[in-house]
């Protein structure tokens, strides 16, 4: 599908939509529009890749939930927690479907708590692999390719880590597929703004 049809149809569903063709021209775009807020970042691959828990911080107060040096010492609850009631909030998410849903699947639902309320914007962030031409094969991506590969990386004892093809409906305690968010629409009250990005990025 069309980038440009992608975007309407997030728009029509009330969200503020973007799209650049590199990480680089997105992470410059990001920087200029966030600056000297309270900044709360999600655990995400993409951030990550295009250094902006480096960047933001320059610029920004910011928490977030596995890099920041001023998390030594805290529990997982404790920073995690510090994400929930900044200005900003950005995270990728694990699924876009090109009619204008996002999907994501938590395991402690920090990151899909946090983007559901209590800022004055909350940012998805993602690569246009994250893109499927429907809600259904949206949802098949996230339990079939994103949940997989993110227990493989985190080195979770399920099988979907072990044999990294698919999802095996586990009952292993270190599942991490416990909540499935579907965005129908932007959350009332905040605004939301999905900013995609043409190049292959996080998982
Ligand atoms: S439910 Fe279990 S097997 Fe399926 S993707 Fe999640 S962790 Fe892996």
């Amino acid at each position: 599908m069309e980038i440009e049809m992608i975007l309407a149809n997030l728009r029509k569903n009330r969200f503020e939509a973007s799209y650049f063709a590199t990480g680089a021209e997105a992470a410059a775009y990001l920087n200029q529009k966030i600056d000297g807020k309270v900044v709360g970042l999600g655990d995400s691959q993409t951030l990550l890749s295009l250094g902006l828990y480096e960047s933001l911080g320059k610029h920004n107060q910011v928490h977030d939930v596995a890099h920041s040096p001023l998390n030594a010492g805290k529990t997982f609850a404790d920073y995690a927690k510090g994400t929930l009631l900044t200005d900003i909030f950005l995270c990728s998410c694990n699924a876009i479907a090109a009619t204008g849903e996002i999907v994501n699947m938590d395991g402690t639902g920090n990151r899909i708590a946090a983007s559901l309320f209590g800022h004055e914007k909350v940012y998805y962030v993602a690569g246009v692999n994250k893109v499927c031409p429907d809600l259904n094969k949206a949802i098949w991506r996230v339990r079939n390719v994103a949940a997989p590969q993110n227990a493989k990386r985190k080195h979770k004892k399920t099988p979907c880590a072990v044999h990294g093809d698919k999802c095996y409906n586990c009952m292993s305690p270190e599942r991490i597929c416990n909540g499935l968010l579907i965005e129908f629409k932007k959350m009332s009250n905040m605004d939301m703004e999905v900013v995609l990005i043409g190049e292959e990025l996080g998982l």
